[in-house]
């Protein structure tokens, strides 16, 4: 993050806690109000809405139609991560309020913890380290994982992450199949199209999520899907937990109608299904793909330049609407 000196009299809300140093440098350049803080937060939006003309949010805090129509002077939505299902787009757009994520700079570590799922989940790596720390080793063997060299992986949105988990699939001699809307032209010709995801969880081992979150996506992966998947294959999400109709998974799961799964988002975080919690052929990650010091601090950068460049020069870097 840089440390240019900006103007202080812009009011900006931030609706959720962020990173402390980003927290610090907006405060540093920003009137900043902190809406989590605030006791009666419609009282507080009353109050000083008029004034607010940014917002600076994440995916997890979003923004809703509600806030967004208490702020009459709003410019810009400026959020910290790539998926923004949390943003109330079409109210933004309607008021012509310009919104901006951060994609591409958190692909890299996106995609490396869906291989982590990946082998996690087949060769049962946080089972097995359970299996130590219990101190079982000393009286019994481990059972036999998955070998994951050599399947075939199934990418739901091939898009920046999707092609990023393709690549290191690839390095594990995975043949790759996706699917999407519409076939992606640039992808390499000997990855396999398939324009229905029942068909691509049936064609495939480990089938990975990587679809934006939203209306558009709710439940795409549903108990038709998982039994096309099979009781050999392994789901792995690192999208959004509404993707996947979670009822139906735990079901797939508890009936052994799939293998395992691997799990970085859940439908109603951060709660988790008590039955998974209790099952070894599950992996779960507390929604962490993203994080890592490198990464978090990409995003910040990225965030920041798009949130100053508006209120300096009336430009962003990276725009949704
Ligand atoms: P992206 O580049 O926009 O790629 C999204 C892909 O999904 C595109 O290939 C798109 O292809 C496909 N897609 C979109 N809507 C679809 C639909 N209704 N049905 C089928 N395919 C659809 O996005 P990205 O940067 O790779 O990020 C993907 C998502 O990952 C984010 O939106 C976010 O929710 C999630 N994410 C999670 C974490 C985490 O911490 N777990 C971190 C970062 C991102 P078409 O347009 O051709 O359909």
């Amino acid at each position: 993050m840089t440390d240019t000196p900006r103007q202080t009299s812009t009011e900006i809300l931030m609706v959720g806690p962020l990173l402390p140093d980003l927290i610090a440098t907006l405060e540093s350049r920003y009137r900043v109000h902190r809406l989590w803080e605030a006791q009666d937060p419609a009282a507080f939006l009353r109050e000083h809405g008029a004034r607010i003309r940014g917002i600076a949010t994440s995916g997890r805090f979003g923004a809703t139609r509600e806030l967004i129509d208490a702020l009459p002077a709003l410019e810009g939505i400026f959020s910290f991560g790539v998926g923004y299902d949390s943003i109330d787009i079409e109210a933004a757009r309607a008021r012509g309020v310009v919104v901006t994520n951060t994609p591409g700079v958190l692909d890299a570590c996106v995609a490396d913890t869906a291989l982590a799922l990946m082998l996690a989940a087949t060769r049962r790596i946080a089972q097995a380290d359970r299996f130590v720390r219990a101190g079982r080793w000393t009286k019994e063997g481990f059972e036999l994982g998955t070998r994951l060299t050599g399947k075939r992986c199934g990418i739901a949105g091939l898009g920046n992450i999707g092609r990023q988990i393709a690549r290191r699939a690839e390095a594990f001699d995975m043949e790759i199949s996706y699917f999407n809307r519409s076939p992606r032209a640039d992808a390499p010709a000997h990855y396999r199209y398939c324009p229905d995801l029942r068909t691509l969880a049936a064609q495939c081992d480990v089938l990975v999520l990587a679809v934006p979150g939203g209306a558009d996506t709710r439940h795409l992966v549903d108990a038709a899907v998982l039994d096309a998947l099979g009781p050999k294959g392994w789901l792995i999400n690192i999208a959004r937990g509404t993707v996947v109709d979670e009822t139906a998974l735990v079901r797939a799961l508890v009936e052994g109608r799939i293998a395992g799964a691997g799990l970085d988002v859940f439908e109603h975080e951060p709660q988790t299904p008590p039955e998974l919690n209790a099952m070894d052929n599950v992996v779960l990650l507390p929604h962490i793909a993203s994080g890592t010091h490198e990464t978090r601090r990409a995003m910040a950068d990225l965030m920041l330049a798009n949130l100053d460049d508006w209120f300096s020069e009336g430009r962003v870097h990276t725009r949704v609407v």
